[in-house]
């Protein structure tokens, strides 16, 4: 029971909620393997989509040609990390592919708190610790197409040295391993395709009951004018 309902009929309400939507924003994960296509998604996710944000990591990994620091990553060094995680900085971190990744939890917090979604696009050991901490969050998992072809959008991306891309494909199995451990399955075979089911799952998930402003519809439709004050 929202707490309208029980407040006396001449008391005023505190911060009435505005919208339907006046809520704490819900924090979305987003795995794959590496070379799916999640962070091409996640880029047109965000341009897309009102009212999303998408954290960047730490990382002692080094930056790859047209990366920036701050956009794609904050690029450190290992002892700069161990110092934050020291420090309790990060929501998660993990070893990737031999490097350390980390969500810092400044910002994120903020923006949940300010009814902001957050986009997180982390492996599946970030994906672990982040789903204890909250409990509401919304987790997809990016399959590709086949084998096969994700060998050749790595080989393609040409970001990867044949040995990096080896490790990348023997990391595979092990990873879509934890596909029964998301809320949804999204297969990026053709992009406008899989744009189109991220984006239905991003706007069903903010029309849930549970995730709705009641107070705000009791407010508007249920309680007389008195009680409103
Ligand atoms: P990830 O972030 O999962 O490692 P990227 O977004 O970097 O993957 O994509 C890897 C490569 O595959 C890039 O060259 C990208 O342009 C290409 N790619 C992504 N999605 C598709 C798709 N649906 N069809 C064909 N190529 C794609
Ligand atoms: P890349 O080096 O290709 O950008 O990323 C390698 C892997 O690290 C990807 O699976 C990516 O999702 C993951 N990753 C990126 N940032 C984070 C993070 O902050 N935490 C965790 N756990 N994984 C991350």
């Amino acid at each position: 029971m929202s707490s309208m309902t029980t407040t006396s009929s001449t008391a005023p309400v505190p911060n009435p909620p505005r919208a339907l939507t006046d809520r704490r924003g819900i924090l979305f994960i987003i795995s794959a393997p590496s070379g799916t296509g999640k962070t091409t998604l996640c880029k047109q996710l965000t341009a897309n989509l009102p009212n999303l944000w998408q954290s960047v990591s730490y990382t002692t990994r080094k930056p790859r040609p047209g990366e920036e620091h701050g956009r794609e990553y904050y690029f450190t060094d290992e002892q700069l990390f161990q110092e934050m995680i020291e420090r309790s900085e990060f929501v998660e971190w993990a070893r990737v592919y031999g490097n350390l990744y980390g969500t810092p939890w400044k910002l994120l917090a903020e923006k949940i708190e300010r009814n902001i979604d957050v986009l997180l696009e982390i492996d599946v050991q970030g994906a672990i610790q982040v789903r204890k901490r909250f409990e509401d969050s919304v987790s997809i998992f990016i399959l590709p197409p086949s084998i096969t072809v994700l060998r050749s959008r790595l080989e393609t991306r040409g970001s990867d040295s044949p040995e990096e891309i080896q490790a990348r494909l023997q990391k595979v199995k092990e990873e879509v391993w934890s596909y029964r451990d998301y809320t949804y399955i999204v297969q990026n075979d053709d992009l406008t395709r899989s744009q189109r089911d991220l984006e239905s799952i991003f706007w069903s998930e903010r029309l849930k009951t549970e995730r709705l402003n009641m107070t705000w519809i009791e407010n508007n439709f249920i309680l007389d004018g008195e009680r409103k004050s």
